[in-house]
Parts: structure tokens; sequence; C-alpha cells
């Protein structure tokens, strides 16, 4: 398997496109030799009452933050996380420009400053459709450890404290209003912890989805995913992201992300549901390692790198509870169930619900404001990916089909692109067929 393209190439490139490069149009300068940013040690925590706590301080809970203290300037913001920053993220480390959109809104301009842009992804189905086919906006591959510490530094910058405490119980009570006004509704974060919003941004076994007695993603809609770093060879330094299709436990696939300094972020992902142990007995955890390996042979992974993590898919997605306590990216199960891609919507999601927890008090209870706004950016969007990933996962074929189609048509490409890594939508025209094909195959 080959991570970059022949000169044989089926697909052959389309006709040439200008392709937005967003904030770093630099291609030449390079990746992994940009520091990651230190942070210093955690915060004190601030003398007077949390407005709002945000447990978790990945793209989710840094996009609260910043949103909430754009929103009103002088609120007391408290990020809580259980590691020490910079830290890890099992990820693809694949970054999208509608996600760099939310954080160039929300202020933050160098997320992904240094890093070359990646503008081709190609894309290649179990029954061998491939398409590679510019995009019209570039992605980047930025390693987690440094993108969520350029986000944590912005968020402090802002005036959001973080400290470092993993939390692990909530209740609802109540403290005297400030200016001594009765008494106004409050969560109590591990006994000790009062706020009056928190946003629950703790990732894929979020704690605080489970405080509010929501169920976690069951295993057909929740995915697993391994992941690793690996060098590659030296003749094959392609500057396009890569997704290879399987149909051994269909839906799956493995990619190659390449972060610009001869390494790439390698992985392989199935649902849950798919994941067994191998017929020679061999656990899950090594039927994942054995599938990337001999779907990646020209990359082996750095053995020290391979991490595997839970992706909630928004196939299954909480109802966000009307009161005060709000779940962001992750913990709200917000993964594209077509992609796996999770850093947009946990964005997107996060900048929501800060600003519903930043702003003044209620009514409306923060949450039932941030569901409405959630839905309005984003329901479509997620009803139609719903659609499509049953239909996809009950026919193989159906992606073939659409690669195929997509080769030639660019505007399909372009649709197929932003349903993936955006908000995108199923045409009007297509979505009455689907629909029909829905019907038929006794889908709900
Ligand atoms: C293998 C893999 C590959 C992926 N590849 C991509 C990709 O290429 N592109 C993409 O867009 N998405 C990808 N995703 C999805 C993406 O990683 C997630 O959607 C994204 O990280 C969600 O961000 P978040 O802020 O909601 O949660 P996270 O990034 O998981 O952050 C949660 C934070 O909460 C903290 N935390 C957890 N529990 C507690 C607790 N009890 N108390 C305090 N702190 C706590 C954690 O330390 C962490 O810092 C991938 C996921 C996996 C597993």
């Amino acid at each position: 398997m080959q991570t970059s393209s022949s000169p044989s190439d089926p697909t052959g490139p389309p006709a040439s496109r200008t392709v937005s490069a967003g904030p770093t149009k630099d291609a030449g300068t390079i990746t992994m030799a940009t520091p990651i940013v230190r942070l210093d040690e955690p915060d004190e925590l601030p003398a007077g009452p949390i407005d709002v706590l945000i447990v978790g301080g990945g793209p989710a809970g840094c996009a609260a933050a910043l949103a909430a203290l754009r929103e009103r300037p002088g609120a007391s913001v408290v990020i809580a996380d259980a590691a020490a920053f910079p830290r890890d993220k099992t990820c693809g480390d694949g970054i999208a420009p509608h996600g760099l959109d939310v954080l160039r809104d929300l202020g933050v301009t160098d997320a992904v400053a240094g890093y070359r842009p990646v503008d081709r992804l190609r894309l290649r189905t179990p029954g061998g459709a491939e398409v590679a086919t510019p995009s019209a906006r570039a992605s980047y591959v930025v390693p987690r450890q440094v993108f969520d510490a350029r986000l944590m530094a912005a968020a402090r910058a802002r005036g959001a404290n973080l400290i470092r405490r993993r939390v692990r119980t909530l209740e609802l009570s109540d403290r005297p209003r400030p200016g001594g006004r009765g008494r106004e509704p409050v969560v109590v974060v591990n006994g000790a912890l009062t706020a009056r919003v928190v946003i629950g941004a703790d990732g894929a076994n979020s704690v605080v989805r489970r405080a509010l007695g929501l169920a976690v993603n069951p295993p057909e809609a929740m995915a697993i995913a391994v992941r690793a770093y690996a060098d590659l060879p030296a003749d094959d330094q392609p500057s396009e992201q890569f997704i290879h299709m399987t149909d051994e436990g269909w839906p799956a696939y493995a990619w190659s992300f390449p972060i610009g300094d001869g390494r790439a972020n390698i992985g392989y992902g199935m649902l849950r549901s798919q994941l067994g142990t191998g017929s020679d007995g061999a656990s899950a955890k090594t039927v994942l390692h054995r599938t990337l390996d001999r779907m990646l042979p020209r990359t082996p992974a750095d053995p020290a790198t391979l991490r595997a993590h839970h992706l909630p898919l928004s196939t299954h997605r909480p109802r966000q509870p009307p009161g005060p306590v709000l779940l962001a990216g992750d913990a709200a199960s917000l993964i594209n169930p077509l992609t796996g891609e999770g850093i947009y919507y946990a964005l997107l999601s996060g900048s929501l619900a800060g600003r519903g927890g930043g702003g003044g008090a209620p009514p409306p209870p923060p949450g039932r404001q941030y569901r409405r706004s959630l839905d309005g950016e984003l329901g479509r969007h997620l009803r139609h990916t719903t659609l499509l990933a049953g239909l996809v996962g009950r026919s193989r074929t159906m992606m073939d089909g659409a690669v195929r189609a997509a080769r030639t048509r660019t505007e399909l490409y372009d649709t197929l692109v932003e349903i993936g890594l955006g908000r995108g939508t199923i045409p009007a025209s297509t979505l009455t067929r689907l629909a029909v094909r829905r019907t038929m195959a006794g889908l709900r």
C-alpha cells in the first residue's frame, strides 16, 4: 500500500483550481520544529464565584472559554482538566478548514501556523474506486500536542484559569446571589467548586454526561480507532491526506495524514460493534494493530505511539438537558459518522456552549438556549449524516458509486467533502431518492 499517487494515477488530477490555504500559505515552512507551546504551572483558582466551569481543555473546552470570555470579558471562567498540558490526544490530527473558521471567529488565527496546507484528499474504496481531487480549501495536519496547547494558551491569554483537576462528581445546589438578592442555582463539582454553568467538554468518556444520567453510545454508534506516528519513505512524501476504506468490518478505514516533517499520522478505525477477536484468538487490540500494519505496509507504526481511543458518533446524540450543565464536542457525541472527524464539531459546539454559558442569567435556561443554537447550526447536517451513515453501513457499493462519480464531478466531490468535514447537507434532489431507498431497506 502506497500513500501517494503514482505517475499512472488512474484518477488523474482534474482541472486546476485555486486552493484557499487558510491563514498560513507558506508551504515551505516546517512543522515539528515549531515549538510546542509550553504552558506554565496551572493557575490558582479565582477568588470570587466561578461563572463558567469547563470540564476538559480540548478543542471544545478551549472554544467554550474563548467564546464565554468574548461575550463577557470580565467573567470568571475556569477550565478543569485531568491532564497536564501540553498533552497528547489520540487523534488523526487532521484539522479541517471549517474548524479554523470557528477559531478565526473566536479571534485565534495562529492555531496551525508553521504547518503546511494539505490540499488533496485521496479516497479509495474497498471496491477499488479512487478519487484524489484538490480540495476547495486546504486542511492541516497538526499533532494535537501542539494544536491543543495553542488553543489552551489562547484561552488563558483571554483570561481563563486552567486548573489541574479530575472531575468526578456534579450536584445541583444554590448559593447567595452576588449583591445579596436571594439565591441562584449552581452546580457543585467534586463537592468543592461551585459554578453558575458547567460545560462538559471532557471527551468520549465524559464524566459530566454520565452525571446527567445520559448513557454512553451503544457499540453500533461508537467507533474505535488506533493511531500512531510513522516515518514516511524518503521517496514518498505526499502532500495529500489518504483514506483507504476496507470491507473487513465495513464501514472501516485506514488513514495516512502527512505532517510535513517526514512523518505521518497513521491509523485504522471501525465500529465498536464490528470489532471482535481474531480467528486465531488474537485480542481486539492486536486485530486493530495488525490491520493497520497490513493496510499501510510502507509506513510501519512507531510502536511507542500506538494508542486507541473511542469516537462517539453523532448517530446517537444525547438530548441536551435544559438546565445549567451543557455538553460539547465528544461529550455530546458530535463526531461525524462518515469520517470520524470531530474537531470542527467540538470547536463549533464549544463556542456555542460558551456563548450561552457566559452570557446573562437565565431565562432561557442555558441548556435550552444552547440546544436551540446547536440545532440551528448543525441540526440538518446531523440528520443527513445519520441517514447517509445508515445507508452506507448497509451498502458498501453505494460508497463505490459515489467515489467513482466524484472523479469526474467536482461539485459532487465538494459536496462529499462538506458533508464529511463540515456542515454540508444532501442536495434536495438526492435526498428524496435516498429517503425512498432507506424506506425500501426498512431502516428507521
Ligand atoms: C484515533 C482517532 C483519530 C481521530 N482523528 C481525527 C481527525 O483526524 N480529525 C478530526 O477532526 N477528528 C478526529 N478525531 C476525533 C477528535 O479527536 C475528537 O472529536 C476531538 O478531540 C473532540 O474534542 P473534545 O474537546 O470534545 O474532547 P478531547 O479532545 O477528548 O478533550 C477532552 C479533554 O477532557 C479532559 N478530561 C477527560 N475527562 C476528564 C475529567 N473527568 N476531568 C477533567 N478533565 C477531563 C481530557 O484530559 C482532555 O484534555 C479522532 C479521534 C480518534 C480517537
